[in-house]
């Protein structure tokens, strides 16, 4: 599979600030090939697009980047997209058009997507606007599953880098979910579904990072997309796109989500499916990952560690990252990207902890 991501990577889609502009080139491009509509409009009157691929009876919805700073997905739609049209590609890779009629919506946020923020331009978490739909992006998403009717829905997401694989010191890399649908978490039967597929991708990236891939709680959130469509009988599955070792743009990380998602679409196609009890062995996230940590500091005469986390905002055009110390103390437990050791550097205060962002280039 890996060669199959390397021949059909969308190149023009690099990196982890991604917006409609980049986008519609590759829109018109596989106009010929897709069917293509801009289906509604974002709050600043942004265009939003579905496209349909494949005629089979079984529907599957998938949306992108409702969380606007989260790209990875979207690089891995317009991935599938050049997958699906290259002659080259394997037989039972292209039946998945035959037996499947697949809705995307890239980037269902294209405002927060711009300005490169998490909620939309009323600054509401679409993710938290299931029921009270007062966003039109949320009116959208739901009269596209009213009118359409899926058998399956993939909610696609990235988390942030401070998530790791239970305690353990590793990053979680993919995360999956099938979310609950009532506090009880009563396994349904579109959860138990979702809970198969989900068994079925966790196996096959698995074998690539064992030690990365995890999945949420399934704590129930009334106001979540995903928990909700669950719960009108709409199997749906959460993917999050997390950090990798040194994969600060999410590309190395963007491979193991095409499998993640191809393997998924194969596994509804062929109607074969792992056992849940995969499921339920998936290690929980937890968040015991930072991205640098500064061993050896003298703060006020105790040896203590600074983790710092990376903050970013666009600044003249550009995604730039800003260090921020996060935690202060005995960091022994935690993962991190970067370790680096201040030799003893000494600290009077914590005022003076700015001179530490020396260290980080
Ligand atoms: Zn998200």
């Amino acid at each position: 599979m890996k060669k199959l991501f390397q021949n059909n990577k969308e190149l023009s889609l690099i990196g982890k600030w991604i917006h409609c502009e980049n986008i519609k080139p590759l829109l018109l491009l596989h106009d010929k090939s897709y069917q293509i509509n801009q289906i509604g409009k974002s709050f600043l009157n942004k265009p939003i697009y579905h496209i349909i691929l494949g005629n089979g009876p079984i529907k599957i919805l998938i949306w992108t980047q409702m969380h606007g700073n989260e790209a990875t997905a979207t690089k891995v739609v317009f991935d599938l997209l050049n997958v699906f049209k290259n002659p080259n590609s394997p037989q039972k890779v292209k039946a998945i058009l035959k037996f499947c009629t697949i809705k995307i919506i890239p980037i269902l946020n294209p405002d927060g997507a711009l300005a490169y923020t998490r909620v939309n331009a009323q600054q509401i978490d679409l993710n938290r606007d299931a029921t009270t739909l007062m966003a039109p992006e949320s009116k959208l998403l739901r009269h596209t599953l009213n009118e359409f009717q899926p058998d399956f829905c993939f909610n696609l997401h990235d988390q942030r880098n401070i998530y790791s694989v239970a305690q353990t010191k590793e990053p979680a890399s993919i995360s999956f979910l099938s979310p609950a649908t009532e506090p009880s978490r009563k396994l349904t039967a579109e959860r138990l579904k979702s809970m198969a597929i989900i068994s079925s991708m966790f196996q096959a990236v698995k074998s690539d990072i064992p030690k990365n891939v995890s999945r949420y709680n399934d704590e129930f959130y009334p106001n979540a997309t995903g928990d909700n469509f669950q719960k009108d009988g709409f199997c749906t599955i959460l993917i999050e796109a997390g950090h990798f070792k040194d994969d600060y743009n999410r590309e190395k990380v963007r491979y193991y989500y095409f499998k993640s998602l191809l393997t998924g679409l194969l596994s509804i196609s062929t109607n074969t499916f792992a056992t849940i009890d995969i499921y339920k062995d998936i290690p929980e996230n937890d968040t015991n990952y930072l991205d640098i940590i500064i061993n050896n500091v003298l703060l006020d005469s105790k040896n203590v560690s600074i983790g710092i986390l990376y903050i970013e905002e666009l600044k003249d055009n550009q995604l730039i990252r800003i260090p921020t110390i996060e935690k202060i103390g005995d960091l022994s437990t935690y993962g991190a990207n970067t370790f680096i050791d201040a030799k003893n550097i000494v600290i009077d205060s914590e005022n003076n902890l700015n001179s530490l962002f020396k260290f980080i280039n």
